[in-house]
């Protein structure tokens, strides 16, 4: 057994960026006073987290009503 450093991962193609239509300018609304963010804003967050303190989110879309919890 040859204890060799391993060798500098040859070059891997980038993948092919695919455009981003899930959740780009997604806005999520919380479910206790209604304050509409979006994914971009609460990314910049150090934690997911509404101005009145709740942490539960729903995406504001009218065809998709799925609740969000915040880790
Ligand atoms: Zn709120």
């Amino acid at each position: 057994m040859s204890a060799e450093a391993p060798a500098p991962a040859p070059t891997a193609p980038a993948p092919i960026a695919q455009p981003a239509k899930v959740f780009a300018g997604a806005v999520y609304e919380c479910v206790r006073c209604g304050t509409r963010t979006t994914q971009e804003e609460l990314a910049k967050l150090p934690e997911v987290k509404c101005i009145c303190g709740y942490r539960v989110f729903r995406k504001a879309r009218p065809a998709v009503v799925k609740q969000i919890k915040a880790i």
